[in-house]
């Protein structure tokens, strides 16, 4: 998870659990362009700085690094709307930039297409960069403090024994709370003294002082349709990729050398099959061992050919980029796909907008908040910060008697009917 968004991080101290947060042992992802070459020092949004690195590294021809010069020189103006990252990238910097160094990673992140993500909503930096100098790549200096960022930390960290401890961790200190997993929640309906009756999919009712609904977006349209058309219909418009893992096991002496880095973008190919490959053992010291561990991911937003393709032929495909990626030809000793259907929300041109107006429609539901991925920053730190935020201002305006309930973690906001 991202370390910059402490509420991840802050939840795992609140569980006890610091002592188990790794750093990754490297840090320096490569691109897949025509071959793998160590992507260059980056600003943020990932937007190079400028450096000799960016020359040195290869990625840009000299005609892709001549036009992204253009953006010292030629004075922008920052959007007076909402843009997409690659309709602001593209201008400034050219499509080189965008195509070959930050598609592959914010594309990459979002299973997104830089074309279609807001700026706003996914790299507000961008705007802010353009507002603080009239040249991006000197706008985001300055609002890193002069050149680089400082390095104060690692950029992501983990739990040794994965971040499923979190879960597993919190579910045992809320001992008084009542989990119901495996309950689909079919429908709500507000009740005239402002509480919440619940409709699970067997057909139990339940009623509430308030609901929290955590879940995608298609999933609370559903719940919502008759309760709130309105923003059932904005949550609808709430697009999704669907994207598959692959992992896959070698013997080391299936590499020539160790592998020196925490994997690889791909810039977009229709002839490639994977988006990026962790090198999961060398990234992190805790998963080195007889094997080489390598994850891949396949799919992304409007494109879900490598979602199509059956297992086995999935794993050909793979296997066809990593040998040409990476020489790698050797059997492996393992290999699993796992499959995520609309998991990942893309916050396209206007999500803030769209957001504002289910926020303002739910209103007239005055029991119903909700948090997660699809809304206010995708990650698991960002989804943790969100539902923190949501649930202190829902105790925070429960009438006293819920609120003291409430205080003893879960005790009296949901009840049988
Ligand atoms: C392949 C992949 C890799 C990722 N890697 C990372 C990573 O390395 N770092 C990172 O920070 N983030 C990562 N993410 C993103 C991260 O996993 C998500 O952003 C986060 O888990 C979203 O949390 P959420 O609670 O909003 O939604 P979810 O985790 O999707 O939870 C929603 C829940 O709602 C339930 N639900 C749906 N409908 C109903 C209903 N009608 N009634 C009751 N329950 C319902 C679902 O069963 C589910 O349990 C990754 C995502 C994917 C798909």
């Amino acid at each position: 998870m991202l370390a910059r968004v402490p509420a991840g991080l802050e939840l795992c101290h609140e569980l006890g659990l610091e002592h188990d947060l790794v750093a990754p042992a490297s840090d320096q992802p490569y691109v897949w362009t025509d071959r793998l070459r160590p992507l260059p020092p980056r600003l943020m949004a990932g937007v190079p700085d400028g450096s000799q690195a960016v020359i040195g590294s290869g990625i840009l021809s000299p005609a892709g690094l001549a036009r992204a010069g253009l953006d010292l020189i030629v004075p922008a103006r920052p959007p007076t709307h909402d843009v997409s990252i690659g309709w602001l990238v593209r201008r400034r910097l050219g499509h080189q930039v965008l195509e070959r160094l930050i598609d592959p990673l914010l594309g990459g992140i979002h299973a997104g297409n830089c074309d279609e993500l807001s700026v706003r909503a996914t790299a507000p930096q961008l705007e802010a960069a353009l507002k603080a100098r009239r040249s991006l790549v000197r706008g985001l200096r300055a609002l890193s403090g002069g050149s680089l960022p400082a390095p104060t930390g690692p950029t992501f960290l983990t739990l040794s024994d994965g971040l499923q401890e979190m879960v597993r961790t919190l579910r045992e200190r809320l001992s008084t709370v009542e989990f119901r997993t495996g309950s689909e929640l079919q429908s709500l309906d507000g009740l005239p003294d402002g509480g919440v009756r619940l409709t699970l999919a067997g057909g139990e009712i339940l009623s509430a002082d308030h609901v929290i609904l955590a879940v995608p977006a298609f999933a609370a349209a559903a719940v919502l349709g008759e309760a709130c058309p309105a923003a059932a219909t904005e949550l609808e418009q709430i697009p999704y990729a669907s994207v598959a893992t692959i992992a896959l096991a070698y013997p080391v002496e299936a590499f020539d050398r160790p592998l020196a880095g925490s994997g690889f973008l791909v810039t977009r190919d229709p002839r490639r099959t994977i988006t990026a490959c962790t090198w999961s053992s060398a990234k992190w010291a805790h998963l080195a061992g007889d094997t080489v561990l390598l994850k891949c991911s396949a799919g992304h937003a409007g494109n879900r050919a490598a979602l199509d393709l059956d297992d086995e032929r999935l794993l050909r495909a793979v296997r066809a980029d990593l040998a040409q990626a990476m020489s790698l030809r050797a059997e492996p000793l393992e290999q699993r796909v796992f499959r995520f259907e609309r998991a990942l929300p893309q916050y396209t041109v206007g999500h803030l907008e769209r957001i504002a107006r289910i926020e303002a429609e739910l209103r007239r539901l005055p029991g119903v908040s909700f948090c997660g991925a699809a809304y206010r920053g995708v990650g698991v730190a960002a989804c943790i910060r969100d539902g923190q935020v949501v649930a202190d201002g829902v105790l925070a305006a429960l009438p006293a008697t819920s609120n003291s309930a409430a205080s003893h973690r879960g005790s009296g906001l949901c009840s049988p009917v």
